[in-house]
Parts: C-alpha cells; sequence; structure tokens
C-alpha cells in the first residue's frame, strides 16, 4: 500500500496500535515477559475488532441515525457507512416518486398502455388498456398477452417482432392502432388508440370520392360521346372549342379513372403474396407499351441487372401483376412527360443483396428538393401548369405510393433540377425469389 492510499483514519489507527503494542511491550518488560504481553496485546486488539465487526453486521441488518459508540476506523466506517444509507435512501425515494408519477400519468392517459416481460407476459397495464381489452388486475397480470388478445393479426405482430410500423386491426367491435417499442431488457411497452371514429370518416370519405367518381362518369361518357358526333360536323369556327371541349373530357374521364383506381387500391384487401409477378415480364410489357405509346421521342432503355453474388435468377416479386404494373407505368409514363424530347430514360430493376430497386431515371426538368417529400400527395405538382399541358392529372405518384405500401416497399426519389430525376421503388428481400 502507498503512502498516499493510506487514509487519515488508517494511519490514526496504525498510530493507535502502535501505541498499544508500545504500553503492553514496556507491561511485559516490567514484568520480565515481553512477548507474552505482546500476544495478549494483538489478541486484545483482534477480540476488539471482531466485537465491533458484530456490532456492524447487526447494525447493517438494521441501519440508523443512531450508531454504536465506537473509536479509532470503526468511527469512519460507520460514518461513511451511514452517508452511503442516506444517499441510497434519498435516490430510492426519488426513483419511487418518479415511478408514482409516471403510473398516475400512465392511468390518467386516454392511450391503452400494457408493459411486458420478455416472455410476453403481462407486468402492468393502465385503466384505459383495461377497458379497450377487457384485461382485470387481479387475473391477467402475468398472463401472456397473446393469451388474452386473440386477433390473428395482434399475435403474428407480436410474434414477427417488426415493430417499425403500427398495426391496425379490430377488438370488441373496435378499430385499435397500436404500438409496440422495445425497452430495457428485453421488455416492451404497448400504446394503443381507438381509431373507430377516425376510421369511420376515412371510409366515408372513400366511399364518397370512389361513389362521386362512379358517377361522374356516366354523364362524362355520354358528354364525350356527343362531342365526337358534333365534332364530325364541325364547321371551321366551331371546331377549336370542340377540340378543346374533348380535350377537356378526355382529362377528366382520365381524373376519375385515377381517383376509382385509388379508392379500389384503399378499399381492398391485403395483397395475395402467393402471385408471383415475372419481373422481366411486366417490364418488358410496360417498355413496350412506353415506347409505342412515346413514337421514338424520347431513348427508352428497359435494363434489367443482377448485383447479388451467387444468386443470378432472381427475377420473380410476390405481389398483384396489375397494381405493379400500375405503378411502374405511371413512373415511366411521368418520366416521358417530364422528358424534353430526344433525352434518354432508363426502365431499370436492380438486384441486390438486401432486396430489388425498380425505377424509372431520366434527364428530363428534374424537381426542387423542397418538392419531393409532397410529391406523393393527391393534387399536388410541383408546375401545375405544365402538369396540365402534359395530361398530368396530380395522382399518379399517389397511386405509386399506395401501391407499394401494399407491397411492404418504399419510394425513393432523387433528383436534380435541370438534370432529372430518379424514381425508384425498394422491395424488401422477403418479397422477391
Ligand atoms: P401528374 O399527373 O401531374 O404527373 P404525379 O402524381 O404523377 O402527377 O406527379 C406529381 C408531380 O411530380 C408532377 O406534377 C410533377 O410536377 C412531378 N413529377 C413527377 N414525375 C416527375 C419526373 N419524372 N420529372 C419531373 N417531375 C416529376
Amino acid at each position: 500500500m502507498t503512502p498516499d492510499r493510506i487514509t487519515p483514519s488508517l494511519r490514526r489507527e496504525l498510530v493507535l496500535l502502535t501505541a498499544w503494542m508500545f504500553f503492553m511491550m514496556v507491561i511485559g518488560t516490567i514484568n520480565n515477559s515481553t512477548v507474552l504481553f505482546l500476544f495478549i496485546g494483538l489478541l486484545v486488539y483482534v477480540v476488539w475488532n471482531l466485537y465491533n465487526l458484530n456490532q456492524l453486521s447487526k447494525w447493517l441488518a438494521n441501519p440508523s441515525k443512531q450508531t454504536p459508540d465506537v473509536i479509532g476506523i470503526w468511527d469512519e466506517v460507520y460514518y461513511q457507512l451511514y452517508q452511503l444509507y442516506r444517499r441510497q435512501r434519498k435516490s430510492r425515494r426519488k426513483l419511487t416518486s418518479i415511478l408514482n408519477r409516471f403510473q398516475k400519468s400512465t392511468q390518467a392517459l386516454p392511450y391503452a398502455t400494457i408493459i411486458l416481460n420478455t416472455l410476453n407476459e403481462i407486468e402492468w397495464f393502465n385503466p384505459a388498456a383495461s377497458k379497450m381489452f377487457d384485461l382485470h388486475t387481479g387475473i391477467d397480470i402475468g398472463q401472456r398477452i397473446d393469451n388474452l388478445i386473440r386477433a390473428p393479426k395482434f399475435v403474428n405482430y407480436l410474434l414477427k417482432k417488426d415493430f417499425k410500423k403500427p398495426l391496425k386491426f379490430p377488438v370488441n367491435q373496435k378499430k385499435i392502432i397500436l404500438n409496440i417499442t422495445p425497452y430495457g431488457n428485453g421488455q416492451y411497452l404497448i400504446s394503443a388508440r381507438d381509431i373507430t371514429a377516425l376510421s369511420q370518416l376515412d371510409d366515408m370519405r372513400r366511399d364518397f370520392i370512389s361513389n362521386a367518381s362512379h358517377e361522374l362518369r356516366t354523364p362524362l361518357t355520354v358528354m364525350s360521346g356527343y362531342i365526337e358526333f358534333l365534332q364530325h360536323k364541325a364547321d371551321e369556327k366551331t371546331k377549336v372549342p370542340l377540340e378543346n371541349i374533348h380535350q377537356q373530357t378526355v382529362r377528366m374521364n382520365r381524373i376519375i379513372t385515377e381517383l376509382i383506381d385509388l379508392a379500389k387500391l384503399e378499399s381492398s384487401a391485403n395483397v395475395d403474396y402467393t402471385n408471383i409477378v415475372d419481373i422481366k415480364t411486366i417490364l418488358n410489357d410496360i417498355y413496350t407499351e412506353a415506347c409505342s405509346l412515346d413514337q421514338n421521342r424520347h431513348h427508352i432503355e428497359l435494363i434489367i441487372e443482377d448485383e447479388s453474388q451467387g444468386n443470378d435468377a432472381t427475377t420473380n416479386l410476390h405481389g398483384s401483376y396489375e397494381e405493379l404494373r400500375m405503378a411502374f407505368s405511371n413512373l415511366l409514363t411521368n418520366a416521358i412527360r417530364y422528358t424534353p424530347e430526344g433525352k434518354d430514360i432508363k426502365l431499370f430493376s436492380t438486384t441486390h443483396k438486401t432486396g430489388i430497386s425498380i425505377g424509372v431515371k431520366d434527364s428530363g426538368v428534374g424537381i426542387n428538393y423542397e418538392h419531393i417529400p409532397r410529391l406523393t400527395e393527391r393534387f399536388y405538382r410541383v408546375d401545375e401548369g405544365r402538369s396540365r399541358e402534359q395530361g398530368g392529372t396530380g395522382l399518379g405518384l399517389a397511386i405509386v405510393k399506395h401501391v407499394l405500401d401494399r407491397h411492404d416497399a418504399t419510394l425513393h426519389i432523387l433528383s436534380e433540377p435541370g438534370k432529372g430525376s430518379t424514381f425508384c421503388c425498394e422491395f424488401p428481400l422477403s418479397h422477391i425469389e
């Protein structure tokens, strides 16, 4: 032990011990038996320390401010231990009050909150959770949650352990949105909210748009028929206005068709992933259709690559052919629409280790970065005039986003004004084979 590591109290103790042993040695010398007295001195010292140890052990079993009357190093030991005990008691009190406050606030929360342990057993829940999932404090604490909430969607979600997206599912005639957040040592915090009213409102909005679009379609078809009839009989004066009316009815028709497509995407059941879509076939179909519509105004190229090592036959995607075709075709139509004549457009598919990227790269007008996050909103256009002029509806990218959401895919947009844009759909590995 180096001198600087010797505490003052130990130094005092050593001085005390030396003085005591010296005293015993003097008595021993007077009595002519120094060794015996030194031995007795040591023995007394050991017994005294054992006695103090026993006192300490009793005090530790029930610590209090009242410490035993001791001298020497023991006084210091009691002082330090008591300080430690006080600090610990203070932080325990603080922690208890935080916990109490947390429990009180979660009790008052309108959101259902449940805490699960590593085995998915319920450790705690608030009154809102009890009401929403019909849980009972006395019986259900310690039960596995999937024994109590048996909705297959919830059970799958829990077992899959992929909690990036919230889960919407029906419980007791209510529609619930639920989030699971892992925390601590393998525990989970579930928070759930009743969205029945919101969902009904959303259904009403969707039904309204769908019904209105269907209702508008019939008179529009009649009007288009009459306009075509009148165009045949048109003279020089009426030719131009009739052509304008014709173009507007075509545009309205396109808007109505896309609104109906969107409503269908929103209301139809989940995609049947047992369907297999051959990537080469779907991209070839879109490419051929786009080339014939484009009539050689652009250099359109189809590139299918496989960057994944040791896996050269990944050409199938699980999902709906019609929906995917609609999405990719929208991207290619946009590229044609927003790329000046004579420039390049690439329709590409790249298989890599983490999935497959399918998209369109153009060398067109590009998009300023502040518009990019809003492009998939309905009727959002960067340049309304240009979109209209090119026959755009403002719904194409909203459709793409919906289709990709239904296929667990994401849309990445890279663009530079004046240089071009890349719209890339990233499909996860789980959706390809
Ligand atoms: P629109 O029918 O107007 O093309 P979209 O929803 O397909 O509607 O696209 C929304 C907007 O995004 C477009 O109005 C356009 O401004 C912009 N946009 C889409 N694709 C491209 C592209 N390839 N190049 C430049 N701008 C694009």
